[in-house]
C-alpha cells in the first residue's frame, strides 16, 4: 500500500485560531497524543526567544517519542543578509528539531506588493536559505506560501520557486493554499502540473485552508494527483475558517483512498485523541464532526434503526468502530420497538415486550410536550427504567421554595429552601446561589450528600434554556438542558415546564439520579 505522511501544524497554524492558547506543558501533551496516533511530523513553531517557546523546545528535546520528528517553522532569510548572518534562521539551526520547514515566496503579487524583492532575489534567498540548513544538517520541507494563486498568476515562475528549494536540497515541497481560495479542480490542475514537471527529484506536500469550505476536499484532490505529504491541523483548527481537518483527512486517505498513513489500532484511537486535543484547547467537541462526532453515527427514526441492524451499509459510510467512534441510536418519536430495545439493552436493562409498548407510549406523549431526548439520552434512560422498574429515586420531596430578592444598591440575593426525605429521614436545607438554579442545586445537594458522598464528584458543565411556543394548547413551555460530568463519564438530561424553575429542577434531579442508577460492573453509587 502506498504511504501518505501526515504532517501536523496544529501547534502553529492551529494557534491561530479565535481563542486558542496552549501552555508549553499542554503543547507537549499534544505532541505525544499525535506521536501515539502516528503522525509522523509535528511542527511545534518558531523556536524564538520568548520564554514559553524556550520551555517548549526544552521540553520537547526531552521528549522520548514512538516515530514523530519535531519541525522548527521559519522563514527563508532576510533580503540583503547572507543566510549565516540571519538571526532567525540561526535560531532555526541551532534548534534540537532535525526537521527545519521554511516558507517562503511563490507569488508575484506578493513580491510586488509586499516584500519588494525581485523575482531573481527571491529565488537565491529560496535556494541559500534551504541550502544553509541542509549544511547544518537539518533535513528541510520547503513551504510554498500562497503556491496556487501564484500558479494561476505565472506558473512557470511559482514552478521556478520549487526548482530553487529542490536546489537547495529541499526533501519535500509543499504547495500552500495559503488563502484558501482554491476549488478541488484548481488544486487537481496545479498539483498534477508541478508532479509531472518535478515528481522524479522530489516529494510534493498539501498544505491548505479551508476558507472556500474544502479543506478536506482540496487536500484528497491533491493527494489523488501524485502529492504525498499532508499538512493540517487536529480538528481543523486555524485562523479564519481553519485548516485542512486532518481527522477527516486521514480516515478518508486510509479507508477510502487505500493509502496507509497509521496503523489500524492508532486509527482506532482517532475519536479519543481529536476529543483530548479539544479538551485541552477548551473547545467543545463539535457533535456533528465527521467520522468522531457524537452525531457522526447516530440514527434516528425506526426505518434508519431497523437498517442499520439488518446490515450497517444501508446507513452508515465506514465502521465507527474503524475510528473508535461508535453509533448511537436516538430516542425519538419517529422510532420505533428497535430503538428502545437497543437502547434499553445499552443500559442493561430487561424491558420486556408490554415494556417496549409503554415506553413508546410514553416517549410519544413527552415529545408532544416539548420533550426531545436527543440531547438528553440520560433522562431517556431514566423513563425506560421507570417501565421497566428499574428505577431508583434518590430522595423523596416534600417542597422546595427559591427567593430572589433584588436590593436598591443592585445586588441581587437568592435563597433556596429544601425539604426532603432521604433514607426514612426528613431532612431540611437552606442554601445560597448566584441564581435560583444554583441555590436549588446546593440545596438539594446539602440535603443528600451524607447519604451520596460520590455527589462532590458531579459538576453541572453546562445549562441550556430555550423557550418553545410550538406547545400545543398550553401557552409558551421552557425547556431546560442540563449536562453534568462526573470527570469520567458525561451526560444530559432535560426538563420542561411552563415554569422555567420546575423546568430546570426536573433536569437536575435526573442529573443526579442518572449518576446513581444501579448499573453492572459500576460501582457509581
Ligand atoms: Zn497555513
Amino acid at each position: 500500500m502506498e504511504q501518505v505522511t501526515l504532517y501536523d501544524t496544529t501547534l502553529r497554524d492551529g494557534m491561530q485560531g479565535e481563542g486558542m492558547s496552549l501552555s508549553a506543558a499542554e503543547k507537549v501533551r499534544v505532541v505525544r497524543a499525535l506521536d501515539a496516533l502516528g503522525v509522523p511530523l509535528v511542527e511545534a513553531g518558531f523556536p524564538s526567544s520568548n520564554p514559553k517557546e524556550v520551555e517548549l523546545f526544552e521540553l520537547l528535546s526531552e521528549l522520548e517519542l514512538e516515530q514523530a520528528a519535531i519541525c522548527a517553522f521559519g522563514m527563508t532569510h532576510r533580503r540583503g543578509v547572507a543566510p549565516g548572518d540571519d538571526p532567525a534562521l540561526l535560531t532555526l539551526v541551532e534548534s534540537f528539531a532535525p526537521v527545519v520547514t521554511l516558507v517562503g515566496k511563490t507569488w508575484g503579487l506578493h513580491l510586488e506588493k509586499v516584500t519588494r524583492v525581485s523575482r531573481e532575489e527571491n529565488l537565491a534567498m529560496i535556494r541559500d536559505s534551504v541550502a544553509f540548513c541542509r549544511e547544518q544538517g537539518k533535513r528541510v520541507i520547503y513551504d510554498a506560501e500562497h503556491f496556487f494563486d501564484g500558479f494561476r498568476d505565472d506558473s512557470r515562475y511559482a514552478l521556478e520557486c520549487l526548482g530553487a528549494a529542490i536546489d537547495g536540497g529541499a526533501e519535500n515541497v509543499t504547495l500552500c493554499d495559503t488563502n484558501g481560495s482554491s476549488l478541488p479542480d484548481q488544486i487537481s490542475d496545479a498539483t498534477a502540473s508541478v508532479v509531472t514537471a518535478l515528481g522524479e527529484r522530489v516529494e510534493v506536500g498539501i498544505h491548505v485552508h479551508d476558507d472556500a469550505g474544502c479543506g478536506v476536499a482540496n487536500s484528497l484532490a491533491a493527494v489523488r494527483e501524485g502529492a504525498r505529504l499532508v499538512q493540517g491541523t487536529i480538528n481543523g483548527y486555524g485562523e479564519r475558517c481553519g485548516n485542512a481537518n486532518l481527522v477527516s483527512v486521514l480516515p478518508a486517505l486510509q479507508l477510502k483512498m487505500g493509502f496507509r498513513c497509521v496503523t489500524d489500532k492508532q486509527l482506532d484511537s482517532l475519536t479519543e485523541t481529536a476529543h483530548f486535543i479539544d479538551e485541552l484547547c477548551n473547545v467543545t467537541p463539535n457533535p456533528d464532526q465527521p467520522y468522531v462526532g457524537r452525531n457522526a453515527f447516530a440514527h434516528k427514526g425506526g426505518m434508519h434503526v431497523a437498517g442499520v441492524e439488518a446490515d450497517a451499509r444501508t446507513f452508515e459510510h465506514i465502521d465507527p468502530g474503524a475510528v473508535g467512534n461508535q453509533r448511537t441510536i436516538l430516542p425519538s418519536e419517529l422510532s420505533g420497538k428497535a430503538t428502545i430495545r437497543s437502547q434499553a439493552q445499552q443500559a442493561g436493562l430487561e424491558i420486556g415486550a408490554e415494556g417496549e409498548e409503554r415506553a413508546i407510549e410514553r416517549l410519544k406523549e413527552r415529545e408532544h410536550h416539548g420533550y426531545h431526548y436527543e440531547a438528553a439520552p440520560a433522562s431517556f434512560e431514566l423513563l425506560l427504567r421507570r417501565e421497566a422498574g428499574s428505577y431508583e429515586p434518590l430522595f423523596e420531596l416534600e417542597s422546595f421554595r427559591v427567593t430572589t430578592e433584588k436590593r436598591a444598591d443592585g445586588r441581587v440575593e437568592t435563597e433556596a429552601t429544601i425539604k426532603v426525605k432521604v433514607g426514612g429521614e426528613r431532612c431540611v436545607q437552606v442554601a445560597e446561589g448566584n441564581g435560583p438554579v444554583n441555590a436549588l442545586d446546593s440545596a438539594l445537594r446539602a440535603a443528600i450528600v451524607g447519604r451520596y458522598p460520590h455527589l462532590a464528584d458531579i459538576e453541572l458543565t453546562n445549562y441550556k434554556v430555550r423557550i418553545l411556543d410550538e406547545s400545543h394548547g398550553t401557552g409558551a413551555v421552557t425547556r431546560v438542558l442540563l449536562d453534568s460530568s462526573d470527570g469520567e463519564r458525561e451526560w444530559g438530561t432535560i426538563g420542561v415546564s411552563e415554569n422555567i424553575i420546575e423546568a430546570s429542577w426536573e433536569a437536575l434531579v435526573d442529573s443526579l439520579e442518572y449518576a446513581f442508577q444501579p448499573r453492572d460492573g459500576d460501582t457509581a453509587g
